[in-house]
């Protein structure tokens, strides 16, 4: 089976999980990772929005396409990355996934970075830095730094939903986006 069968299955599985269900995301559908899947960097988000609940794909809201802006303008467009979700349904009213839901789900992110196999994953915010390298990581504290993650580099960002009503911070999340690609550039040597 190629790589992309292997996703798709392993999705399929993951959407049928009865684990995984919840009544809050009743009549909610799965939103699967979206990209390259040979992609070198990968984004891991926290869950999706509305938009991306109503399309079944990543970060193509408003967030999303604050994201793809940035990337493109450091010569990183949107189809050569993957991005995924550690929740693959929307919450309602887009609160914070519960602790027992980011459990639930994150070993299936584990399953997609091993599938994908980037070099470089870029955890977009509190919810994925903390479920991805543990509880005492604090975004504003550890932004911006290199930390293993399954044996690759991983570096936490802040979420581009924190910079739309924080612009002032957006000089940070460029920043951090560049050191990660410069990295990508470093492993190429
Ligand atoms: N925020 C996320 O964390 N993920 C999305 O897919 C959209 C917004």
């Amino acid at each position: 089976m190629n790589k992309q069968m292997t996703l798709q299955k392993l999705y399929e599985q993951y959407a049928q999980n009865h684990r995984l269900q919840s009544p809050d995301f009743a009549g909610r559908n799965f939103v699967p990772g979206d990209g390259n899947i040979d992609a070198r960097l990968m984004f891991i988000g926290e869950a999706p929005g509305r938009f991306e609940d109503l399309q079944k794909r990543p970060f193509v809201g408003r967030a999303g396409q604050l994201l793809d802006k940035t990337i493109e303008a450091l010569n990183m467009p949107r189809k050569k990355v993957f991005i995924s979700n550690i929740v693959k349904f929307r919450p309602p009213n887009n609160r914070t996934p519960k602790p027992h839901e980011v459990t639930a789900f994150k070993e299936l992110i584990l399953k997609e970075i091993d599938l994908i196999d980037p070099e470089i994953i870029c955890l977009l915010g509190a919810t994925s830095t903390k479920a991805l390298l543990g509880d005492d990581k604090r975004i504003s504290q550890v932004r911006g730094n290199i930390f293993d993650l399954a044996g690759r580099k991983a570096v936490p960002i802040y979420h581009p939903a924190y910079l739309l009503r924080n612009p002032h911070a957006m000089p940070y999340f460029i920043g951090d986006l560049e050191k990660a690609i410069k990295l990508l550039d470093a492993t190429n040597q």
